[in-house]
């Protein structure tokens, strides 16, 4: 799918750059073809005025007007650069009087300015091959009167090897480009789709991983509750297997629950669902209800909160969840005997939540990862104390839509410390 995604930005972005490109080039083609073109026809017109104003190139000069030379032959006669294929002179009625290189009709047939044509340079125009010329006719107009016409032609030749140069650039350089554009396109393609593939493979771990932790329970739930279908034989034993049934449902609502809130909650929390609340205030009934359980579990449980107030911008209900997530997994993990400390502090604008047990304690590999979703140190002891492995994430989502940021201290055998700490109101 992220491969097929990919080729296709490719082609996209291939096919609009291409696009681009091949406008670019063709804009540029079309100036440089304008350009030469005007060049081209500005020289011409120069080396028509200059035979125009020197009836010499006509007495002596005219097969000279045909070699292409720099140097005039008469001193006082300025250089021309062309080399003509005709030079015609034409009297004021448009009569041929004079030509040079290639004949033609006795007659002006075409309105003074310049005209592109094709023609044999061969002079009986019979065998050779047709040719592209630029052809100038222009009056020849003294002391305001008009004189006759003069009317040369020179091929377009070096006009078109330049120009079959640049096409030969274009035509090489056009694919060459394409491939490069195509490659960086894939390369771009690759590291924006990056992020896209990150947060699929998270979702489809996420997916597989809810199903298959739903997947053992929805067994369970079956094969009680065909043991509980049969014919009745012993009482108790149906009972049994309903209370199973509700038990597992509960647990199943539970995960359900923790999935919807993972799947809800991203990314921080807006002003509007914020409360100012007094983080003291909040603790205490939470640490109240842990020492009650405490005693039960034959734990020792100790709290430690500031006398003053310490003041925040949060979602109550949010927070204590986090913190009831740590509190519980304290327990879950501390063996009987232990201590458990809850501890509250503030340090430069920030108010700090500790969690402190002195139980079975994390590995060291296993730390960096216990805040993702599903993960659980040793599914065995887990299994044990019921945990789906999604506690320590909605901690962590939690905290984090408070701006706020959790850590874990560990080591085996000695017990756990996790730490959560706040942006203060200010
Ligand atoms: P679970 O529901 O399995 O407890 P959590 O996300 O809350 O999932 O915790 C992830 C794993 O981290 C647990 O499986 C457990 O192995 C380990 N863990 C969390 N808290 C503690 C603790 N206080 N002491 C030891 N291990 C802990």
């Amino acid at each position: 799918m992220f491969v097929r995604s990919r080729r296709n930005l490719t082609y996209l972005f291939t096919i609009s750059m291409g696009s681009i490109l091949i406008a670019f080039a063709g804009i540029a083609y079309y100036l440089v073809v304008q350009q030469q073109l005007q060049a081209f026809d500005d020289r011409l017109y120069a080396d028509s005025k200059v035979i125009a104003r020197n009836p010499l190139y006509r007495l002596y000069n005219k097969r000279w007007l045909l070699e292409r030379r720099d140097v005039p032959i008469f001193g006082d006669i300025p250089p021309i650069n062309n080399g003509f294929a005709y030079v015609r002179w034409y009297n004021a009625k448009g009569e041929l009087v004079d030509f040079t290189g290639v004949s033609s009709s006795k007659k002006l047939t075409v309105a003074p300015g310049f005209q592109t044509i094709k023609i044999s340079r061969n002079r009986d125009g019979v065998s050779a091959k047709k040719e592209l010329f630029r052809e100038l006719t222009l009056p020849i107009i003294q002391d305001n009167f008009l004189k006759g016409y003069i009317q040369v032609a020179v091929p377009l030749t070096p006009l078109r090897e330049s120009l079959n140069r640049a096409r030969l650039f274009l035509t090489l350089g056009l694919p060459a480009t394409l491939g490069t554009i195509g490659i960086t396109g894939w390369f771009l393609g690759g590291l924006a789709m990056q992020p896209t593939r990150r947060a699929y493979e998270q979702l489809q771990r996420f997916t597989a991983d809810a199903s298959h932790e739903l997947r053992a329970p929805v067994a369970a739930i079956l094969s009680n509750a065909q043991v509980a279908l049969m014919p009745p034989q012993d009482e108790l034993e149906q009972h049994f297997r309903l209370e199973n049934i509700a038990e597992i449902a509960k647990s199943m609502s539970n995960l359900i629950n923790n999935l919807l809130f993972l799947a809800r909650q991203d990314g921080p929390l807006d002003n509007a669902s914020l409360k100012s609340i007094d983080l003291v205030g909040l603790l205490r009934p939470i640490a109240q209800e842990y020492q009650q359980q405490a005693v039960g579990q034959n734990l020792n449980f100790t709290f430690h909160l500031p006398e003053s107030a310490v003041n925040l911008k949060a979602d109550p209900n949010l927070l204590k969840q986090a913190i009831v997530n740590l509190l519980g997994n304290a327990f879950k993990y501390t063996p009987q005997g232990g201590t458990v400390a809850l501890r509250l502090l503030t340090q430069s604008h920030r108010a700090i939540i500790q969690v402190e047990d002195n139980g079975i304690g994390i590995p060291e590999e296993d730390l960096p990862h216990i805040f993702e979703r599903f993960y659980r140190v040793d599914t065995a002891r887990s299994r044990q104390t019921g945990g789906f492995g999604l506690g320590l994430a909605i901690a962590q989502q939690i905290v984090q839509a408070h701006r706020g940021q959790i850590t874990a201290k560990s080591l085996l055998g000695q017990g756990s410390t996790f730490q959560i700490e706040l942006p203060q109101k200010v």
